[in-house]
């Protein structure tokens, strides 16, 4: 089925042919060909691309959009005697704290400029002010801005100290390496319709075995629980809670397979890395700036400023969307932006396309 337009967003995304196509048919929740033969080797797939040990690392699938997972992971992880340290700079950190909020969590929220990493520095700054965290929360790639915050530096700061760490990689798990292992990273937290291209319907959290098992009872939610899942999907060989979207699991598996056929997630973040380089440049040569600095931006999204007082984004959204390419608005209070995102099935030729397409519709 031919494509309605290309989406330039950081999820729902571009998915290919074939990952639509794997929707195509109806499937028991609770079957076994479906529980041992499509989740468990999602399960093993996610712990293979990301380089761990079952041994000692499991992945837990959950039903829903990824802040449920971000919630069950903080939620579940965070007991009621326990302290979160939070470093955000953008909306989905600062929505780390909303969650805590709900589950009258004890916590720290350190919100940084939006256009300013969260570094290791920070964390160091952050940690000597909230002597008694217990747990340490941040997002890896900030889609409110397209900025890539130092995990590794961060991961330095907490090595040796007994913190839980907690990583939101939902924009960035797939698409950009990262070593779960070396980083210390307890839980991980990623969803369907990100960097492994498929489409919307439930996330997943890569844990450290021996957290979660601690973790067991402190949850406050039913269907949030995230040992309730884990151990329902290993008592029952993939089995999941609750009706699990059978559709969007089977769309999932055909996503992971053309991940580790490209490449793995190497070889994508190059295609993404090549694709944010030639935006850049591009809309550059039109005349637009971007709102981050270099050295910040990341390559998943990318945050550009308005060109003018007068720029109607709206007028622009609807000309491009008429071409065929569907953009982002902003979303920070500093200054007017509009947002490109690079992945999804996403390929330099694309990009080309895109900017064609934008030098059109301002000479219009
Ligand atoms: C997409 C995203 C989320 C989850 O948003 P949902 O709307 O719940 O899918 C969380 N954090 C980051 C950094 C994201 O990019």
């Amino acid at each position: 089925m031919k494509r309605n337009y290309l989406l330039l967003t950081p999820g729902p995304l571009s998915t290919t042919e074939t990952v639509r196509e794997a929707m195509m048919q109806d499937w028991c929740t609770w079957d076994k060909d479906y529980n041992e033969g499509v989740v468990m080797p999602i399960r093993r797939g996610l712990l293979e691309i990301a380089g761990l040990d079952e041994n000692r690392y499991t992945t837990v699938l959950l039903q829903g959009s990824g802040t449920y997972c971000v919630e069950a992971a903080i939620g579940t992880s965070v007991g009621p005697h326990d302290k979160l340290l939070i470093l955000a700079n953008g909306a989905y950190g600062e929505r780390m704290a909303r969650i805590a909020d709900y589950y009258r969590i004890d916590y720290k929220l350190v919100s940084l400029r939006e256009t300013e990493p969260v570094t290791g520095a920070a964390a160091l700054k952050a940690l000597a002010e909230t002597p008694d965290a217990t747990h340490l929360s941040m997002v890896h790639s900030e889609t409110t801005t397209g900025l890539l915050n130092r995990i590794d530096e961060v991961a330095d700061v907490l090595r040796g100290r007994d913190i839980t760490f907690i990583v939101d990689a939902m924009s960035s798990f797939g698409g950009i390496p990262i070593d779960i292992e070396k980083l210390g990273i307890d839980y991980l937290v990623s969803s369907a319709n990100k960097c492994i291209q498929g489409v919307p319907g439930f996330g997943f959290v890569i844990a450290r075995k021996e957290k979660l098992r601690a973790a067991r009872g402190n949850a406050r939610s039913l269907s949030l629980d995230l040992c309730a899942q884990w151990e329902t999907m290993e008592k029952g060989r993939g089995k999941w809670r609750f009706t699990s979207p059978t559709h969007v699991v089977h769309a999932f598996r055909q996503a992971l397979q053309e991940l580790r056929e490209e490449g793995g997630i190497a070889a994508r973040h190059r295609r993404y890395a090549e694709n944010h380089r030639l935006l850049t440049e591009g809309m550059r040569g039109l005349g637009f700036r971007t709102l981050l600095p270099d050295d910040v931006q990341g390559c998943i999204i990318t945050s550009f400023l308005y060109p003018s007082a007068a720029f109607d984004f709206s007028d622009f959204y609807e000309k491009l969307k008429a071409k065929g390419y569907v953009i982002y608005p902003g979303k920070i209070s500093e200054a007017d932006t509009f947002r490109i995102g690079n992945i999804g099935d996403i390929h330099p030729a694309d990009i080309g396309g895109l900017l064609e397409a934008v030098g059109e519709v301002l000479r219009s």
